[in-house]
């Protein structure tokens, strides 16, 4: 606004507009002056959230969108219930909700409004429709790339390499868009964020920032219910370390194996920033009172699952003297990727060896794998 001409202050409004009064008409800001909003339409100038431009539901509730970004879509998913990535990461957003939550067990079949629909439909046809139900809190996981460089071998997401940032309207924008078909209602319903779509934040470092204080001054969004994930992305660390508590999301580091040999086989990222480079920068991140740096880790059959690997696992979260927990993730199958997806009992002797070993340690409950939906499986896949 400001390099239109306009006072400062006109931005404010507009972002309040867009945000807060969820107007996608540059006619409706009724706190503009009518030459005002006539000028700028006249320009050529839009207002609006990206468009959803096919939505693939899951039986469990998931909904994986493509969001429109320019000529491109990129992948949000909807997770009704969460799938625990929050659990015990010592924020009101974590394990405590659980307890209250009247729904039904995680990974119990979805809500039944859906019981009856045949998995992966599209329904492109039907992008703004609210389907308010029943769900006491959600996550919702958002992209900040289109396609992405990074090449985590187990990702499907890597194959597409990267085609562009997205500007922080568009990471941005596809909350806005989620909670405007979902109905959801800041400050009353429990909502969190994970920044672990397509694409590596830190990659886009700006944007990615820029799109969380949008989130947080004019959504109006606890940055506490927000969680960003990084491959290891060591000068992105350092500038996050920086950030105000105000604006700063909480932090997750992609650790996959349990030593540098075995990350630099399934994450070539790690010949650039080993494992210790990687933590000596998280260090510098000044946590909150409770909060708990989380280390993600994807089971792979036969390559990170066996029990010595979690004993491993347990020595290296510890030498690193934060106070952490690990969220395992059993391997999504994806077309084109040469793993296998551990076993039950391998998943559950690791779950129990790690806990044993007293790192805090969930099991993030698989969502949406029918759609692609489910961690390491976007890519724009539409086949379903
Ligand atoms: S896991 Fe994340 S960082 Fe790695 S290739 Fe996939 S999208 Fe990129």
């Amino acid at each position: 606004m400001a390099a239109g001409g306009e006072p400062a202050w006109r931005g404010k409004q507009l972002a309040e507009a867009i945000y807060r009064q969820n107007i996608t008409e540059l006619g409706e800001i009724s706190t503009w002056p009518k030459i005002l909003r006539g000028r700028l339409v006249a320009e050529g100038w839009q207002i609006g959230r990206p468009g959803i431009a096919q939505v693939f539901q899951s039986v469990d509730g998931t909904e994986r969108y493509l969001v429109q970004a320019g000529a491109e879509t990129v992948e949000t998913v909807w997770m009704p219930e969460g799938d625990e990535g929050e659990s015990g990461d010592g924020t009101e957003a974590g394990a405590e909700e659980l307890r209250h939550s009247p729904q039904q067990k995680l990974g119990a079949p979805g809500p039944s409004h859906l019981g009856t629909r045949e998995a992966n439909e599209s329904t492109a046809d039907r992008p703004e429709e609210k389907s308010k139900s029943h769900w006491s809190r959600a996550t919702i996981c958002v992209s900040s790339q289109v396609g992405c460089a990074v090449n985590c071998q187990f990702c499907l997401t890597a194959k597409l390499g990267l085609q562009r940032n997205l500007t922080a309207g568009e990471i941005a924008g596809q909350v806005v868009s989620v909670f405007a078909r979902q109905g959801v209602e800041v400050g009353r319903d429990r909502v969190n964020l994970v920044f672990m779509g397509m694409g590596e934040p830190f990659l886009n470092y700006d944007n990615f920032m820029a799109a969380v204080r949008l989130l947080v001054k004019e959504v109006g969004l606890s940055p506490q219910r927000m969680t960003v994930s990084t491959s290891g992305i060591v000068p992105g660390i350092e500038r996050f370390a920086q950030e105000s508590p105000d604006v700063r999301p909480k932090l997750a580091i992609s650790l996959n194996a349990p030593n540098d040999a075995v990350r630099a086989e399934i994450m070539p990222i790690n010949r650039k920033w080993n494992i210790e480079a990687v933590v000596d920068a998280v260090r510098r991140v000044k946590l909150r009172p409770r909060e708990r740096v989380t280390f993600e880790y994807v089971l792979l059959a036969g390559i990170t699952d066996q029990p010595a690997q979690a004993r491993e696992v347990a020595r290296l979260v510890r030498r690193t003297g934060l106070p952490a927990k690990v969220n395992l993730i059993a391997w999504n199958p994806g077309p084109g990727i040469p793993y296998q997806m551990p076993a039950p009992a391998a998943i559950e002797t690791f779950r129990t060896t790690l806990a044993g070993e007293g790192i805090p340690t969930y099991l993030r409950n698989p969502r949406g794998r029918d759609i692609y939906a489910a961690c390491g499986q976007l890519k724009r896949t539409v086949e379903g």
